[in-house]
């Protein structure tokens, strides 16, 4: 089966059907010690010099255009001088018409669909991932077991058989010490740091939604119509108002006690701080991160000192 790389939200129901398996380039980053000389995010750097450098097994390249990030687009030029690449863009408007020939586009680009009933599987495997998001909302698993599992629904690990029977097996294990904690909403970009949720739940905060890998599994269908249908209320690619309304209710149906926001160095979502916290008006720790790696000991320090005055609140 021939792998394509995606820099965001790719539906993986096309990939598959059209005979690749989806590799979310995103993925590598936090763990990886690539250390790019000519760089502003390290997200979209750490991947364009692995895939520059051929580190990377990669058939062809889905570069997310349109409705995610600039620094992306140029990066993903630069990779694209060395692989085949589709520039996928997202409608501002949630324009579904616009969305269906996008998608349309996407398929042919790879060689059309050969397998439409894959489709089917990654939207049962999608509505499990869902399952484990409310699990995780109610303490019955850990912040890190869930984010490990949810932060995959871009790709599904690249077989979506295999990954429903991973899921299946997870340990229903957790109870009490998490119903004690704080429950926090992390908004924004995924953190870049590998161990985050564990640290964030040794402090006291249990992260009972994820902003961008709920994107991700949230959005799903059986065929291209219902797939343009439900992508195109994809919320990082619309006006930020529709996105910090969508957001007060997703938070408040998960009884939110506070936000952590997580920006990255160069990074336009900096930008988003203010509004957000006008918009959702909640306890807020703003947390900005550069390099991959472990959390960084001031940003514990800092994790620690917000969930203290949680408390005191
Ligand atoms: S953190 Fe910002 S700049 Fe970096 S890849 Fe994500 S959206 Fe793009």
């Amino acid at each position: 089966m021939k792998t394509l790389g995606i820099t965001a939200l790719v539906p993986p129901e096309i990939v598959f059907a059209c005979g690749f398996k989806p590799f979310d380039l995103n993925n590598i980053v936090p763990t990886s010690t690539t250390r790019p000389k000519n760089k502003l995010c390290a997200w979209t750097a750490i991947w364009r010099e692995q895939i520059m450098n051929g580190e990377l097994d990669l058939d062809s390249l889905v570069v997310v255009a349109g409705g995610d990030c600039h620094n992306a687009l140029v990066d993903g030029q630069r990779a694209a001088e060395k692989i085949p690449a589709f520039y996928l863009f997202y409608p501002f408007d949630g324009n579904k018409e616009y969305l269906k020939s996008q998608f349309e586009r996407l398929s042919l680009f790879l060689g059309g669909i050969t397998d439409p009933g894959i489709m089917k599987t990654v939207k049962s495997v999608k509505e499990n991932l869902m399952k484990l998001d409310q699990l995780r909302s109610q303490g019955v698993i850990s912040s890190e077991l869930g984010f490990q599992y949810l932060i995959s629904g871009c790709d599904l690990q690249g077989d979506p058989t295999a990954f429903k029977e991973e899921l299946s097996r997870i340990p229903r294990e957790r109870g009490g010490d998490l119903a004690s904690m704080h429950r926090v909403a992390l908004i924004g970009v995924p953190p870049i740091h590998h161990d985050f949720h564990r640290e964030a739940e040794r402090l006291g905060l249990h992260i009972v939604f994820d902003e961008m890998p709920f994107e991700f599994i949230r959005h799903t269908g059986k065929n291209i119509n219902e797939l343009a249908e439900s992508y195109a209320d994809y919320t990082f690619a619309r006006d930020l108002k529709y996105r910090f309304d969508f957001l007060k209710e997703e938070l408040g149906k998960r009884r939110i006690d506070a936000i952590i926001h997580c920006t990255q160095f160069a990074c336009h979502h900096v930008l988003e701080d203010g509004m957000l916290r006008e918009h959702l008006q909640c306890p807020t720790l703003t947390v900005h991160s550069d390099l991959p790696g472990p959390v960084p000991e001031q940003l514990k320090l800092r994790i620690e000192a917000f969930s203290e005055l949680l408390w005191r609140k």
